[in-house]
């Protein structure tokens, strides 16, 4: 029997090691995909093809050996293998990046201000969200209640799993829609990232849809950094502009996405 590699799969930081990219998402060069440094990321809204990884820049990569000025930490043995290139594995981890990454942080982010403004209060929001009717598919997935240190922070910790926080994003317009005024910029985001988040986890896609999403991730992003100018994207954010590239050339990266691996890191 003859197989070749085709792709690994794992979440961030397993798939950085595996590869011999470097192990810090802080660090200057963090992306396995392109070569953009962190200072960029943090504005960028859309992918730079001139920025993209490549067997040419890798091997001057591995040959500079300078971990904080290429985020190469090493040649992987993996290069070795006949068909397969590091630089080609375009898995993405969307389950980090976004069911306990962007959601979660973005979600805080607008319910804090959705409150804020007085749309809406935390009691409300968790009324709305214990007596919700989630039918027989989402009812093991009902999320938690949501407490007020956790708004306070919204770079901490959120005390739901990911297949809750992702019932909980896609219910949140059916449970407090009929509450927000129809032009709230804060609300606004989150239905794009809900926009975004239905092509990302769809199990099928056309290569037009691809394009369409790279359109509304950078509107995404742009919003983002328009309403909160204090605030700068994070790298799970970064990771997104690479997802219709990585969807062209892979399909449906659902297909891929760690929720099974964790399940089963769960069982154990
Ligand atoms: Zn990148």
């Amino acid at each position: 029997m003859r197989f070749s590699v085709a792709q690994f799969c794992g979440d961030n930081l397993g798939l950085n090691a595996l590869l011999g990219f470097t192990e810090s998402f802080s660090s200057n060069y963090f992306c396995r995909t392109c070569k953009a440094h962190k200072t960029t990321t943090r504005t960028q809204t859309k992918e730079d093809v001139t920025l993209m990884r490549n067997e040419v820049n890798h091997a001057e990569d591995v040959r500079h050996a300078n971990l904080s000025e290429t985020g190469v930490r090493r040649d992987s043995v993996l290069n070795n293998l006949s068909y397969f290139h590091v630089t080609h594995n375009q898995v993405a981890d969307i389950m980090h990046d976004l069911l306990e990454g962007v959601g979660p942080y973005e979600l805080k982010l607008v319910l804090s201000s959705l409150i804020e403004d007085k749309h809406l209060t935390l009691e409300k929001l968790n009324f709305r969200i214990t007596s919700f009717d989630y039918g027989f598919p989402d009812l093991k997935n009902k999320p938690s209640v949501i407490g007020k240190h956790e708004l306070k922070n919204p770079e901490g910790a959120m005390h739901q799993s990911a297949a809750q926080t992702w019932c909980l994003l896609r219910l949140l317009p059916c449970m407090i829609g009929d509450l927000i005024p129809e032009d709230n910029k804060h609300w606004e985001l989150l239905l794009l990232l809900l926009d975004c988040m239905e092509f990302i986890i769809s199990p099928s896609l056309t290569p037009e849809a691809t394009v369409y999403l790279a359109a509304i991730i950078d509107e995404h992003h742009s919003l983002f950094l328009e309403l909160y100018p204090n605030l700068h994207l994070r790298p799970k954010h970064h990771f997104m502009v690479h997802y219709p590239n990585a969807i062209l050339k892979l399909g449906p990266l659902v297909q891929f996405w760690s929720m099974r691996f964790e399940a089963k890191h769960g069982f154990f």
